[in-house]
């Protein structure tokens, strides 16, 4: 193959230039029409009552724990695998973050770790969960929102690698990942690498009303211009003009661009047939892999797994980084546990931590994933993967 394979890229459309195109030639290049129609769609489409566009996923998690009540003495725990940015919202608010250990069968936030960690302290030290659909494995919010009720906690659903995810749960209902209805709020990113790009942005659904409107102030700097909302009481001005606005409290510019919301708008459109192609190259691999010591995580039938990533475990994975490499192919590393990274060891953690999670990185590596994938470069990364483990 010429062409290098990345392990994952966005796809983009005439359609999708044609609906950039058509707000560039309009009169609102932000916060017009395609923001609001994103949101709606995007609700739609994940089972959510309430979506909020933001700038990006990280933003999305920044607003989501200030809205949760975050700040200096707060303690959240969350899982060492994932992208730094589920823990680095709790710091921006100046709260505590705590990690636990994965479940190594599926690389999830392992819900019996948290048990024991938060059943190690007194009652109310801990404030809340972020549990994260690693990969697009839907993490059992059924499991994490009793234990979170045992114990008087809120749940962020970091749903950034599974939009469309779903699990059935043992109740028999089919739970939605990122839906808001187990999970207090939950975070979606449109970064080019995962499901929905929109260069940068964001979402967040809510299952309350007035998350929703606190979530709405928080984007745009915490001002409201809604006279239903104003606070009293108000002084100095009897009479109030159409210019008149709150600042209520300290928020953010997080909004998204009507570009930006078009383009994910667009892209969404598309969103089950991609999801189709992303599992049918799951299937494939999984049945290339089955009888080799390339080890897979095949998820049970009550699961819908989302893939964002298709991981691997295997023995010498660098070699096999290396190997792949020198083929074109950019297979990449999903992740280096947070725990371990410098900033976090100064918070107080150190390498050894958590075993499971530090097994499963010295043992991973993401094989390319994405819709447009061809089955002939599909073939050749297993053919590759195996000639390697093989010799
Ligand atoms: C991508 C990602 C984020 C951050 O999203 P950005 O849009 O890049 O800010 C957060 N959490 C997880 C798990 C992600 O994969």
């Amino acid at each position: 193959m010429n062409n290098p394979i990345p392990y994952g890229r966005q796809h983009i459309t005439e359609e999708d230039i044609a609906a950039v195109a058509e707000v560039l030639r309009g009169p609102m290049l932000t916060q017009g029409p395609s923001i609001g129609a994103f949101e709606k769609a995007f609700a739609d489409y994940i089972g959510a009552p309430y979506a909020v566009a933001v700038s990006n996923g990280t933003a999305a998690l920044h607003l989501c724990a200030m809205a949760l009540g975050v700040g200096p003495g707060t303690r959240v725990i969350t899982t060492p695998i994932t992208f730094s940015a589920s823990a680095n919202c709790v710091r921006y608010c100046g709260g505590e973050v705590f990690f636990a250990d994965i479940d190594p069968d599926t690389v999830l936030l392992d819900v019996n770790a948290v048990r024991r960690l938060i059943e190690a302290h007194p009652r109310g030290y801990f404030s809340g969960i972020i549990p994260v659909d690693f990969a697009g494995y839907p993490v059992d919010m059924v499991a994490f929102r009793a234990l979170a009720d045992e114990h008087g906690l809120w749940l962020l659903e970091d749903s950034c690698h599974s939009p469309g995810g779903s699990f059935e749960a043992t109740d028999g209902k089919t739970h939605r990942c990122g839906d808001a209805s187990l999970a207090d709020l939950a975070i979606f990113s449109f970064h080019p690498v995962k499901h929905i790009a929109c260069g940068e942005g964001g979402m967040i659904t809510a299952g309350t009303e007035a998350l929703y409107n606190h979530l709405m102030r928080l984007r745009t700097h915490g001002i409201t211009n809604k006279p239903g909302d104003f606070t009293p009481p108000y002084d100095g001005e009897p009479e109030r003009g159409g210019w008149y606005m709150q600042l209520q409290e300290l928020g953010y510019n997080y909004r998204l661009t009507d570009m930006q919301a078009a383009l994910g708008l667009s892209q969404l459109q598309r969103a089950d047939a991609m999801l189709a192609r992303r599992r049918e190259i799951a299937a494939r691999y999984d049945a290339a892999f089955a009888q080799t010591p390339v080890q897979t995580i095949v998820p049970p039938a009550n699961v819908g797994h989302a893939y964002h990533l298709y991981v691997i475990q295997t023995d010498n994975r660098k070699g096999l980084y290396d190997y792949l490499r020198t083929k074109n192919i950019f297979a990449q590393v999903h992740y280096i546990p947070v725990h371990t990274m410098p900033y976090y060891q100064q918070q107080g953690n150190q390498p050894g931590d958590y075993p499971l999670a530090e097994r499963y990185y010295s043992r991973c590596l993401s094989l390319p994933m994405y819709p447009t994938l061809t089955d002939d470069e599909q073939q050749y990364v297993i053919n590759e993967v195996l000639a390697f483990v093989g010799r």
